[in-house]
């Protein structure tokens, strides 16, 4: 099994840069992260996603000194004669929408085991048996959305440093730059990646039944790279050089144009970008500062409100702890109990069997290594949930562990899961999204200790999740 959706530092390899609130100071701010303090002043800060597609830009590094250096290299390389003095140079940003989603993987293939091996090392039995593996992981891409513009590449590709992304504004615009118009919509940049991850399942053969790439919560920002392109008519020869401005790598050469050369569109689109907000900690409610740990959900210590960082906020009915605490070594670990729609319930309780007594399914509220693991932790929580008692919870503990699984994440998970779960029953025939009413929702707290390779729960001692598992 591949990787649940652990984030990683080098996710993106990306960065946000934007002033601090409290000081002025640059803060470094990385999309899955809400909660920071300032390296300068110590500010506790907090930050907002926009509702609606916010846009950055990159900034050049190299001059055209530079940018005409790489070009000469590649001539040379190439053994083509050098750059002459008829030179022209278009400075732009083009723009691509950025996207991060979660990529569900379904791949049915069959396995196939070898025993009974004789004297010649011959199996005497081979069985087959078909095998389905489901995985999460993160995706990140880039697809233009400016023009078709020859010599552009259709992504920005990985990187192996940091890039740092400003605000798209007039102030941050390099003199001499032009932004290229956007003229395509994230809804007709999002319908391609749909067709560019499902081309990624037709790649894998499904042994029997249908493999499955589905892609959930795309978000998208857009991004304005910056390029230089370096064109030149010598001796009545067309030759365009397009060269990355941030490393001065050549992007591509091309001696001939497919597309037309007008790069203003006939009707550019109007576009309305978000602005990314950075805010000090503390409760709406009170202004009391708030827990400084990485949290998706919080409760005022002052005056016991939730505060939720997810956008938009899920509506949180209510957060509680069971009433057997456990020990001051123990750690008490998050879940969202959802409550499913009627509908469902005759549906899950096929599913996770006659031990399932409710309308409840228990989603683990942190990450967890992989998901077959998730996958477990859920189902032996939701069957044990009727059996724990709850009280609310007033205040923060020190032993509670961060939420950084938000309930949008929760109920796509109890979606994946529950497909995970039919798929068990009935292998591999199952083609079609899970999609499940959720009514409600719930936090609860509930105590685990460490023995030896394992955290067990305090409540029962009948739950145990493996410790490497906790990022
Ligand atoms: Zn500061
Ligand atoms: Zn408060």
């Amino acid at each position: 099994m591949t990787q649940l959706t652990q984030t990683s530092k080098n996710l993106s390899g990306f960065y946000i840069g934007v002033g601090c609130p409290g000081c002025g100071g640059e803060l470094k701010l990385e999309s899955e992260y809400f909660v920071i303090s300032c390296d300068h002043c110590g500010s506790v800060l907090r930050v907002t996603q926009p509702e609606i597609p916010p846009a950055y830009l990159v900034s050049a590094k190299i001059s055209k000194r530079e940018a005409r250096f790489s070009v000469d290299r590649h001539l040379k390389e190439n053994g083509l004669p050098l750059t002459g003095s008829d030179l022209q140079f278009k400075y732009l940003y083009y723009p691509y929408w950025k996207v991060d989603a979660v990529l569900l993987k379904v791949r049915n293939r069959i396995e196939t085991r070898e025993y009974g091996l004789d004297e010649n090392g011959n199996p005497q039995h081979v069985s087959e048996m078909e095998k389905t593996d489901v995985s999460l992981t993160p995706y990140s891409t880039t697809l233009p959305a400016g023009v078709d513009f020859d010599g552009i590449p259709e992504g920005i590709g990985v990187r192996t440093s940091y890039l740092k992304l400003l605000p798209f504004s007039r102030d941050n615009t390099q003199d001499g730059f032009d932004p290229l118009p956007v003229v395509k919509q994230w809804k007709d940049a999002c319908d391609e990646l749909l067709r560019r991850v499902n081309s990624l399942a037709q790649l894998d053969e499904a042994a029997f039944g249908v493999n499955r790439t589905e892609l959930y919560r795309p978000v998208a920002s857009l991004l304005y790279f910056p390029c230089i392109v370096v064109e030149s008519y010598a001796g009545g020869d067309f030759n365009r050089f397009v060269v990355d401005a941030v490393t001065g790598r050549l992007l591509d050469h091309i001696d001939r144009l497919e597309y037309s050369d007008d790069v203003t569109p006939a009707e550019p689109l109007q576009m309305e970008f978000g602005q990314l907000s950075v805010d000090f900690h503390r409760c709406p409610n009170c202004a009391d500062d708030l827990p400084p740990e990485q949290s998706i959900l919080y409760v005022c210590n002052n005056c016991h409100q939730i505060v939720s960082l997810e956008q938009p906020a899920g509506n949180v009915g209510s957060i509680s702890v069971t009433a057997a605490e456990g020990g001051a070594s123990d750690q008490l670990f998050p879940f969202w109990s959802l409550q499913m729609a009627p509908e469902v319930h005759g549906r899950l309780q096929r599913l996770f069997g006659g031990l399932f007594r409710s309308d409840r399914l228990v989603i683990p509220a942190f990450r967890t290594g992989n998901f077959e693991a998730m996958f477990r932790l859920a189902r032996r929580m939701s069957n044990a949930l009727p059996k724990i008692e709850l009280t609310s919870v007033e205040s923060f503990d020190r032993r509670c562990r961060p939420v950084s699984i938000g309930l949008a994440e929760a109920r796509m998970l109890a979606g994946i899961i529950t497909y995970r779960a039919e798929l068990d029953r009935l292998t591999g025939t199952l083609a079609q999204k899970s999609d499940l009413e959720v009514v409600g929702a719930d936090l609860f707290y509930a105590p685990f200790h460490p023995e030896s390779y394992f955290y067990v729960d305090s409540v029962m001692g009948a739950v145990t999740f493996e410790k490497n598992l906790i990022g």
